[in-house]
């Protein structure tokens, strides 16, 4: 089987612990994508995790094939400069406010080391403030108190971190700006950067009051250090100006990855002019990779934004969240469960808890066995929500009324099944 040759090679048996599926016997097989949907080893399922987030236009979406076979003809990696590189770029300058600059790596996880170290090199100062439950992507810097599947797994700081490493990295409880302030005063002088999640994905979603980005704002710049919008999951998410456009909270460094690259390895990281000039070879903060703007994530990211800009797949994303919040709202009322959902433009998650989910303390103390149990049923019925209770869920375009209808009814029945457990 399959599986248990994953096993024997792949550590948990698998490339990223997202993917195992602590709840269930063993991980889903993919064959392939369409639209709404997933064709698994469990069958044809409405997929609501959506590669965790690249995938706006669904899977297979018709632009980005063309646009990927298309370039494929001419080869696919030259090390040089290539027209979609900077297509990509302009038209990301042109809609995320903080974005003068850009520069193309391969991963977030790329993106927002790059970013840290470039504020430490325009700062000249070492220590960054990062918030509990927001996943930054795998590297040193940020592996402390993370969210995503080191929550999920129970391993939220990494094994591995040098503790003069890690000492550099303060963490704050998220949307709270009392402890921020706190913090602030405690590492004064010394901080390089505040790096933040400005609507929090990776610890199911939690969105943030309006006052909290703007504390950030304002006091970093009072101290002279730089605020880091690691807008990997929200860029192009929540609008084409992302969440600094929404809230009207405008970071110094934004970074990007996920829909940027239409469903291939991306991550960006661009700001200010000036403090875009440090990163070499115009400066002094060091940042190379052989993938860097890969063409073909560039044209898929690129046929991605140009769909996006039409307006359309905002529309159907956005409205199928909102159906798919309310009929988990009124299901879990209908069959006697407190639940609190949340939701954001195409994102949403489910919590079984009474009251709201404003802190990473709330999403604890939501019964998250109920959730995974939940999940396991849903995908009996031929729905694929969110692997954990600690990722968020996410629509595309392809999640039509109809998609949406069919995912409710199978919710419905999975509902009744979580009664009788
Ligand atoms: N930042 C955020 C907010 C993320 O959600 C993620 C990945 N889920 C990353 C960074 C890391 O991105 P990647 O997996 O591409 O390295």
């Amino acid at each position: 089987m399959l599986w248990d040759r994953a096993r024997a090679i792949f550590p948990g048996g698998v490339n990223s612990p997202a993917r195992a599926l602590r709840h269930l016997q063993s991980p889903l097989i993919a064959e392939r994508g369409e639209g709404a949907y997933l064709y698994t080893d469990r069958g044809k399922l409405v997929d609501f995790c959506m590669g965790f987030g690249p995938l706006i236009l669904g899977h297979r979406p018709k632009p980005v094939l063309d646009a990927v076979k298309a370039w494929l003809e001419r080869g696919w990696l030259y090390a040089m400069l290539t027209e979609p590189e900077v297509e990509l770029g302009e038209t990301i300058i042109r809609h995320v406010p903080s974005v003068k600059k850009i520069r193309f790596v391969s991963t977030g996880t790329e993106a927002t080391m790059n970013a840290v170290r470039l504020a430490r090199g325009y700062t000249k100062r070492d220590v960054i403030i990062k918030f509990e439950g927001n996943f930054h992507g795998s590297h040193d810097y940020v592996l402390v108190k993370a969210g995503s599947g080191a929550a999920t797994w129970g391993i939220p700081t990494s094994a591995g971190i040098p503790a003069d490493v890690a000492k550099l990295t303060v963490v704050v409880p998220y949307n709270d700006v009392e402890a921020f302030r706190k913090a602030i005063r405690e590492v004064g002088d010394r901080l390089a950067a505040v790096i933040v999640e400005p609507v929090a994905g990776n610890y199911g979603l939690i969105i943030p009051d309006i006052d909290f980005l703007k504390t950030l704002r304002e006091e970093t710049e009072r101290v002279g250090a730089l605020l880091i919008f690691d807008e990997v999951i929200t860029g192009f998410r929540l609008g084409l100006s992302g969440a600094q456009g929404r809230f009207g909270v405008i970071p110094d460094i934004t970074t990007l990855g996920k829909i940027i690259g239409g469903g291939f390895p991306i991550g960006a990281f661009g700001g200010r002019q000036e403090v875009m000039d440090l990163v070499a070879p115009s400066g002094p903060v060091y940042n190379a990779g052989t993938f860097n703007a890969h063409p073909v994530s560039m044209v898929a990211g690129l046929a991605t934004l140009r769909e996006l800009e039409r307006g359309y797949p905002y529309e159907v994303a956005d409205r199928a969240a909102e159906k798919m919040a309310r009929g988990l709202e009124d299901l879990a009322g209908r069959y006697g469960f407190d639940v609190v959902v949340k939701r954001i433009s195409s994102m949403f998650q489910l919590y079984f808890k009474r009251g709201d989910v404003k802190t990473p303390q709330d999403v604890r103390e939501s019964n998250e066995k109920l959730y995974l149990k939940l999940h396991e049923i849903a995908l009996s019925h031929g729905v694929y929500l969110t692997p954990s209770q600690y990722e968020v869920n996410f629509t595309s375009s392809m999640h039509t009324d109809e998609v949406v209808n069919e995912a409710l009814q199978a919710l419905e029945l999975a509902f009744r099944k979580l009664k009788l457990v």
